[in-house]
């Protein structure tokens, strides 16, 4: 099987791009289309010629390149069907348990809801990879916006599930503001508190974050990590519901 090559690079003002791109068949995805000047940028970069954007939910900064991406390319673009009206130029809706094919690669779909009411992550598990737009982050996770906390915690499970080999590419360079905010949560966590030393480094090289994995997000993202006791002594919330802890901890994160 050919290897699925990966290409990031940041777009907006604190954006991830991503290009996906199989060699033996010449398909090229986008990951979402923030703006079309920065994909098209990246696909002459790599001499790769655009086949498919994946949109993972309908906010403007994932889909603000999609009509021009596409009356340029003819691309095909896939969506979530539970948001399908708000994605522009949406040409085949998939929702959760669907699969299809990218070149010689599986894509399934999950349904990962609470930031939209209709978000999606894709998964490639032949090349042990998820594209989690704005659910998951590094150290953190999206705002719930259309969603309650327990649909946001489901998500989120779904993804702390997937191997934790996985890696992992989100929608926003957010990594620093969120690792300040964790180790409020979790100053205990050695793991966490070395990571932060890690992003600081990293951001002051001018370096992007991401991409992580679900192994490092399950040890330092206190997002995932409302089950361990010191979090929940902290929070005064010893022995509630996991979802209630996340959202709590949720709460305080918009409130930081
Ligand atoms: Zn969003
Ligand atoms: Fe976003």
């Amino acid at each position: 099987m050919a290897d699925l090559q990966i290409h990031q690079f940041p777009c907006l003002s604190d954006n991830f791009g991503v290009l996906i791109h199989d060699p033996a068949q010449n398909l090229t995805a986008s990951i979402d289309a923030p703006e079309a000047k920065a994909v098209a940028a990246a696909l002459k970069e790599k001499g790769w010629t655009l086949t498919h954007i994946l949109t993972t939910h309908h906010h403007a900064d994932h889909t603000g390149g999609n009509l021009e991406l596409k009356s340029a390319t003819r691309c095909i673009i896939i969506g979530p069907r539970g948001e399908a009206s708000k994605i522009p130029g949406i040409d085949k809706q998939v929702g959760e348990g669907d699969t299809f094919s990218f070149g010689s690669h599986q894509v399934q779909v999950l349904d990962t809801p609470g930031h939209t009411a209709g978000h999606i992550t894709y998964v490639i598990p032949s090349a042990k990879v998820a594209f989690a737009g704005d659910t998951l982050f590094a150290i953190g996770c999206g705002r719930v916006i259309e969603g309650d906390m327990q649909m946001m915690w489901q998500s989120l499970k779904k993804l702390m599930a997937l191997p934790k080999d996985t890696t992992v590419y989100c929608g926003h360079e957010y990594t620093q503001s969120n690792a300040k905010f964790a180790v409020t949560i979790e100053p205990e966590n050695d793991a966490l508190q070395k990571r932060a030393k890690d992003v600081d480094q990293l951001r002051a090289a001018g370096k992007p974050t991401l991409p992580t994995t679900i192994g490092i997000e399950l040890e330092t993202n206190p997002f995932l990590r409302p089950h361990v006791p010191a979090i929940q002594k902290r929070l005064g919330m010893e022995g509630k519901p996991d979802w209630q802890v996340f959202g709590e901890i949720r709460e305080r994160k918009n409130r930081s």
